[in-house]
């Protein structure tokens, strides 16, 4: 916490700005320190408590610059929000200051249309940028399943993948990402544009390494998604049919898979649970008759709801809002996120028989490093933290990378390794290391 003289002085510093609203309300504050971190109960413990001093909005990149040289001059905290949906308490200032909120910053600075890229300020939301890119023919390549509400800035600097990974893998993969324009926290602060290969170390950063306010992307021809839920009767089939999908000449932007359990406790938005095992397709037209074959070569049943929905829809059911809807229904359920062993079939069957309906298989296909793989967002019940810790232990014994959302850092939530790339980056951006404190451990 800032101490109330230091805090007047930063007010009496910014309030002349006036393309730059402060919301200073008490309401306004702790709404804006906060993000879905109580998906973990872990977090929640540890987080409720963490608050901002101020809350900013900048209407203009000259206002970022201004807050970027009023924090270095004060040497006081800086964490960005983008609209402040991700899961692991990225964007709480563990060390109070100053949240900057991105979102009114929202041109779409560019487009080419012979090559499809666009380059979007950080706080577009990404239905918005998607609805303008499908009115151009293209559609973005990933999207998290909080498409509608979460911003550019915000995904790539704290998602991973989503709903296009089973094509076309994960945000960190060489060619989503091709450029950034950034402010840094040197003195003075400096607009600095980062080719493709300097913006990597910016990518899943957590905000921490530099102020994120354009983004040069790449995307893909649109597509009339169609959606397709199969049910099947058994575990062991479920999966195969699942491979079996992911491996077809089909074009599928979405393959998930959900236990029966989720399925009778989710929106009936893919159609009325029938107690069975349920994987929800986007599928490209041309595909859905291959997806009809296959599906009934294994007595499947096959349901063809027809062209996607512009919210609501099997986007809305899959990553990480399953966990959504089941913890509407019971806020004991949290989450793992992990990727499955190949084959996998062994791990899935493994890990039910021991831990019964305590975990619930959710299963998203992803491509990794060029290769088709399973990804696994399991619900499991709460049951305290030795609980938790066995389960991941024995997750981990059986071969699966897990990708722990019960933690603030960024390689702990990650493969566990220091970046030096992120380090340096942050060394060279931020070198009072005000961005975002305390969730970059190779900094620490
Ligand atoms: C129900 C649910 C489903 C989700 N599904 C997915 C999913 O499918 N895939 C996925 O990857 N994630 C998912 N998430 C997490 C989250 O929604 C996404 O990562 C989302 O893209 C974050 O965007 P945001 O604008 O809300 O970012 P925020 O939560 O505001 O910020 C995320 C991080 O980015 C930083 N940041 C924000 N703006 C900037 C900027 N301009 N410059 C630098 N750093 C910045 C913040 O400091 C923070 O560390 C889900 C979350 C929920 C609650």
């Amino acid at each position: 916490m800032l101490n109330k003289s230091f805090l007047n002085d930063l007010l009496n510093e910014i309030k002349g700005f006036n393309d730059l609203a402060i919301l200073s309300r008490p309401s306004e504050i702790n709404r804006y320190s906060r993000d879905f971190y109580d998906y973990s109960p872990v977090l929640k413990n540890q987080l409720s408590g963490c608050c901002a001093d101020l809350v900013v909005k900048p209407l203009s990149i000259q206002a970022v610059i201004r807050v970027a040289n009023v924090c270095t001059k004060y040497q006081i905290p800086l964490t960005l929000r983008g609209a402040g949906t991700g899961n692991y308490g990225q964007c709480v200032p563990l060390k109070g200051g100053v949240v900057m909120l991105m979102t009114s910053l929202t041109k779409i600075r560019n487009f080419d249309l012979n090559t499809g890229e666009v380059t979007v300020e950080a706080g577009c939301l990404l239905g918005d940028l998607n609805t303008y890119l499908i009115k151009n023919g293209r559609q973005l390549r990933l999207l998290p399943s909080t498409w509608r509400t979460a911003s550019i800035g915000g995904f790539i600097a704290g998602g991973s993948g989503g709903i296009g990974s089973v094509r076309w893998g994960f945000l960190r993969d060489p060619g989503h990402l091709l450029g950034l324009e950034i402010v840094t926290l040197e003195s003075p602060s400096r607009t600095i544009t980062l080719n493709a290969t300097s913006a990597e170390a910016l990518n899943h950063a957590y905000g921490t390494n530099g102020i994120i306010t354009a983004l040069r992307l790449s995307t893909c021809p649109a597509v009339d998604w169609q959606e397709v839920a199969i049910d099947c009767e058994s575990l062991f089939d479920s999966i195969k049919l699942f491979e079996t999908f992911t491996r077809a000449a089909v074009d599928l932007f979405l393959c998930s898979f959900l236990e029966r359990t989720i399925v009778q406790f989710l929106p009936s938005w893919s159609g009325e649970p029938k107690g069975k095992n349920r994987l929800l397709l986007l599928v490209a037209p041309d595909g859905v008759c291959t997806v009809e074959r296959l599906a009934k070569a294994y007595g499947a049943d096959f349901n063809h709801l027809g062209s996607e929905k512009a919210g609501n829809g099997f986007r809305e059911l899959s990553w990480n809002h399953t966990t959504l809807h089941m913890r509407a229904i019971n806020p004991d359920w949290t989450y793992l996120q992990m990727l499955l062993p190949q084959p996998e079939i062994k791990i899935i069957q493994n890990l039910k028989s021991k831990w019964g309906d305590t975990l619930l298989w959710h299963l998203e296909a992803v491509r990794q490093q060029g290769v088709q793989r399973i990804a696994a967002l399991p619900l499991v019940l709460w049951k305290g933290n030795d609980y938790l810790e066995e389960l991941i232990l024995d997750c981990k014994n059986a071969g699966a990378i897990i990708f722990n959302p019960h933690v603030i850092t960024v390689e702990d939530g990650g493969l566990g390794v220091i970046d030096s790339d992120q380090v340096s980056a942050k060394k060279k951006y931020d070198p009072k290391a005000l961005l975002n404190p305390g969730k970059l451990k190779g900094s620490l």
